[in-house]
């Protein structure tokens, strides 16, 4: 089968490389009918070291159960299923308290024991407790929107909770790629009516706007700091949603919270420390988030894109075949997408 690997910055092939296949008896065996290239595959696609062995990337799905091991119990040949982007049994004490991504057998997609979905298939370990059926078939008109399910829709969702984003709080959001853009979905979903987005791409701040946005910073650094302030009295927002991962992101939020402000960080960090500790302190502020226990909430998002009320999909602005995932890659680190669908 054909498959995306990267050997190193910049540099991704799509190769053949031996067909996925059942391993465990907990795995499922899945056609690919969507992946996605993420905004976290943008670090290692600038910042990876040559490598002799490359990576099989891709972690967000969806695809079509072709097989399953004898112990799996809730899944048939035929099945269209969202894959999360990580694995998990659905049974441990962490995935029962909704934080899949600690599952004690639990791990992520995207390396040379469970490959990647940027692929025509992949192997699903702890199957029962990582796939979710969708009520849809395989080209419903839906599928973008299902689609991120996988990852930057309940990314969106869980950077909105961990900033505490609801009625009667004011909400930024750091960043205007598609996690930044599911945020604004979120927040705007859980009640909150004054949204602030942070972001200097004007197609994605428009889109941002549709999508929920009442306010556009495009100021970087201690203006925007200071423009956020403007904008509410002085004081700050009550829910900070920082969707970039980089120092300067994590202290502009902090920047521009208000006393007892949350900030829900759910961009990859790349950074040693968390900045700005003092006024973190002095202000009171939380600081929470972390990888999105995504398997947990598309039961809770689903009924809302089936319905219509939210419409995630939109961040897609780019269909790619899998041989065209390379320039996909240079199309979105370039920012010329802001994400990119593949049909392989
Ligand atoms: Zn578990």
């Amino acid at each position: 089968m054909r498959a995306t690997i990267m050997y190193g910055a910049g540099d991704v092939r799509i190769e053949t490389v031996p067909d996925a296949r059942l391993i465990e008896p907990t795995d499922a065996l899945i056609t690919v009918s969507r992946a996605c290239i993420c905004g976290s595959d943008l670090w290692p696609y600038n910042l990876m070291e040559p490598a002799g062995t490359g990576r099989p990337m891709g972690h967000e799905a969806i695809g079509v159960v072709d097989a399953v091991g004898a112990d799996v119990h809730t899944l048939k040949a035929g099945d269209v299923v969202v894959m999360p982007f990580a694995f998990s049994d659905g049974t441990c004490i962490f995935c029962h308290e909704g934080l899949q991504t600690s599952c004690v057998h639990g791990g992520f997609f995207g390396s040379e024991e469970v490959p990647g979905a940027q692929a025509e298939a992949v192997r699903v370990p702890q199957a029962d407790g990582t796939l979710f059926v969708l009520p849809a078939g395989a080209d419903d008109a839906l599928m973008p929107s299902l689609l991120t399910l996988s990852d930057v829709m309940g990314t969106g969702h869980h950077a909105a909770l961990a900033a505490k984003a609801g009625p009667s709080k004011t909400v930024a959001v750091v960043g205007d790629g598609a996690v930044g853009l599911c945020g604004v979905i979120a927040a705007r979903r859980l009640g909150s009516e004054r949204i602030v987005i942070l972001g200097r791409h004007a197609d994605r701040t428009v889109l941002a706007r549709e999508l929920g946005a009442t306010d556009v910073v495009s100021e970087r650094g201690e203006e925007a700091v200071e423009r956020v302030r403007e904008l509410t009295g002085g004081f700050g927002v009550h829910s900070i949603l920082e969707c970039v991962g980089t120092d300067q992101a994590m202290l502009t939020a902090i920047g521009i919270a208000r006393p007892g402000g949350a900030v829900g960080r759910v961009g990859v960090p790349h950074y040693a420390a968390i900045p700005a500790s003092e006024p973190a302190f002095y202000n009171n502020l939380t600081i929470g988030g972390g990888p999105a226990p995504v398997r947990a909430y598309i039961e809770e998002l689903l009924p809302d894109i089936l319905e219509g009320r939210i419409e995630p999909g939109r961040v897609f602005d780019r269909v790619v075949s899998l041989d065209e995932v390379p320039d996909g890659y240079r199309a979105m680190n370039e920012r010329e997408s802001i994400k990119v669908m593949v049909k392989p």
